[in-house]
């Protein structure tokens, strides 16, 4: 730690047995003072490494939070008054002098983590939250994991690369802010969502291997894993196939992992979107647990039983869960209806290997002990089943399989999952158009391309996302690189060539001058620092964010603007103006 400077010898925090006799000059906080009459007085004196206890033979004219310098000589504290909970807490600064360099007015809450303050408050004072171990923790983490990745990126031949922020509209689909031109008056510039244009044309111009730290900007309603400002680590590579993007990413977030934790994660598992959706229900699946959804369909075909007549039957089975009462299980009901199921079936498997449930009677025996065989659940257990068709059965299980199963966010292993061969199209929209699940420059599965025109529902395409611990980091494809392709694409989501034109001509029109396969990756810088921090909320790792209503408490942004400035810009004032 570059710890000296003209104002100090050493960090409070470091400071250790082995140095006791060493005159230090120390600067930073007064975290607490506490007077024993008038000749002794204690300061614990705070900067961003830690706490010591300094002595004063005398009074100290220093309160909470005031800046100061003190000077004084390490010693061994009197026995049996070490303080094992602090660092520092084997020694004392003696014989102290404090220097007063700033006052400061008592702090809106106090600087320690043991109080939980109103988040309003304490962003609006954040630069007294961030004095707080946990900020400065989170904050220092979150520089470790991106310098290590980084590293990572420059150790495998990338390029850093910095792509404007002031833009045209990128196709990820979301709201997007705009900056009016002043020397354009009525035109605008947009924030890149991403860089997604941006780093394919650097792969036209012979960039290789792209990486960017990026903002990103995306005017979408906040959440506790949303801003509207985050930070990717962005690449693009040319000459690939998806495997090895999946490697150059995975080098990335397992050495950022072992920069936070201190060691890197276990394996990293790999599933196919398809087999995502078959095991978990969710294409973010956790995996710190296992409760993965079986498949009743062919025991239950013909069975006589209306509620579990369907193309897909789905299980899942909560161990120990048969103990459960009338209330709860039929409040699991009420869950799997509000998830858009018809029903939920449940039985109880008892000590003899049966099923105790309402519908167990019209089932039969035989079926029964498939079911528990099936199942593999055991006496004392709780099967829950859904019947319905396959994607929707799924969802619906993989969300009761995290109610009831899932380890609270700090618990167990980090587990990273690749899903890769994501549909090319999620769904339709209202008016029956495609729409792409990742964006419209995603290559399709070579070996759907034919069903692009005939069923394009059913067309795997070339994209892949980053799952940790049912958190999705971040997502990715091969690019489509070649012009027919990407009409064809076009085409079935009804972009017609004058939109695309509009819209993406000059990457379309790059293209023409010699565009390599290429395929690229972003990985969400907040989300991964949160996980890694155990932090619920991204705003913990963010030094400034916004609060929930997209406004800075701090500064008071968003502000209305003065006419005069208004007029500069070309735009007239709307309801909030000043
Ligand atoms: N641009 C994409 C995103 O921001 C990531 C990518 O495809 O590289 O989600």
């Amino acid at each position: 730690m570059n710890e000296a400077t003209a104002m100090r010898s050493r960090l409070c925090g470091t400071l250790r047995a082995e140095d006791a006799g060493t005159e230090v000059t120390l600067c930073g906080w007064v975290a607490h003072r506490r007077e024993h009459g008038e000749h002794l007085a204690f300061v614990d004196l705070r900067d961003h490494s830690g706490l010591v206890q300094c002595v004063v033979d005398g009074s100290v004219d220093a309160r909470g939070e005031w800046v100061v310098q003190v000077r004084g000589t390490v010693r061994r504290r009197p026995t049996g008054t070490e303080n094992a909970e602090l660092g520092t807490g084997e020694v004392e600064v003696a014989d102290c002098v404090v220097e007063v360099l700033a006052r400061a007015e008592p702090p809106p809450f106090p600087v320690d983590d043991r109080a939980e303050t109103d988040e309003g408050v304490r962003l609006r004072h954040r630069y007294v939250d961030i004095r707080r171990p946990r900020m400065q923790a989170n904050l220092r983490l979150r520089a470790r994991v991106v310098e290590a990745m980084r590293a990572a990126m420059a150790g495998q031949g990338f390029c850093e690369v910095e792509t404007p922020l002031l833009w045209t509209p990128t196709p990820e689909g979301a709201r997007e802010f705009a900056v009016p031109s002043r020397l354009q008056p009525g035109s605008f510039y947009v924030l890149p969502q991403s860089p997604q244009i941006a780093k394919q044309l650097l792969m036209v111009a012979g960039m290789d291997r792209y990486f960017q730290v990026a903002r990103c900007m995306r005017d979408e309603d906040l959440r506790a894993d949303r801003q509207f400002e985050f930070t990717q680590l962005d690449v693009e590579m040319s000459f690939v196939g998806p495997e090895d993007v999946l490697q150059a990413v995975t080098e990335a977030v397992v050495a950022g992992t072992e920069a936070a934790v201190g060691e890197p994660p276990g394996e990293v598992a790999r599933l196919t979107w398809q087999q995502s959706i078959e095991r978990y229900g969710t294409d973010k699946p956790d995996l710190r647990f296992a409760m993965e959804l079986v498949d009743l369909t062919p025991v239950l075909a013909g069975t006589e039983v209306r509620a579990l007549q369907a193309p897909s039957v789905r299980a899942v089975v909560h161990a120990g869960g048969g103990s459960l009462g009338r209330g709860r299980l039929d409040a699991l009901v009420e869950r799997a209806k509000a998830l858009g199921a018809a029903g939920l079936a449940w039985f109880k498997v008892t000590d003899g290997g049966g099923l105790d449930s309402p519908l167990g009677r019209l089932l039969g025996e035989e079926t029964q002990r498939a079911l528990v065989e099936t199942s593999k659940a055991s006496p004392g257990d709780l099967l829950l089943a859904v019947a319905g068709d396959w994607r929707h059965a799924c969802g619906v299980l993989g969300q009761l399989r995290l109610d009831l199963g899932r380890p609270p966010l700090g618990e167990g292993d980090r587990r990273f999952c690749w899903v890769t061969e994501f549909p090319l199209f999620e769904g339709l929209d209202d008016e029956g158009r495609p729409v792409a699940a990742h964006h419209p420059f995603t290559m399709p599965h070579p070996e759907d391309l034919d069903l692009l025109e005939t069923d394009p529902l059913a067309v795997r395409s070339q994209a892949y996302d980053l799952v940790l611990n049912g958190w999705e980091l971040g997502s990715g494809s091969i690019r489509i690189h070649r012009e027919d392709v990407q009409r064809r694409v076009f085409d079935a989501l009804r972009i017609s060539p004058e939109e695309a034109d509009a819209r993406f001509g000059f990457l379309l029109g790059a293209f023409r001058y010699g565009a390599p396969p290429h395929g690229g990756f972003a990985v969400g810088i907040d989300r991964f620092v949160a996980l890694l921090a155990g932090e619920e909320n991204i705003r913990e790792v963010i030094a400034f964010p916004k609060t929930q209503s997209g406004s800075d408490p701090m500064t008071g942004a968003p502000k209305p603007l003065g006419e005069a400035e208004l007029r500069v810009l070309g735009l007239r004032a709307g309801p909030g103006a000043r």
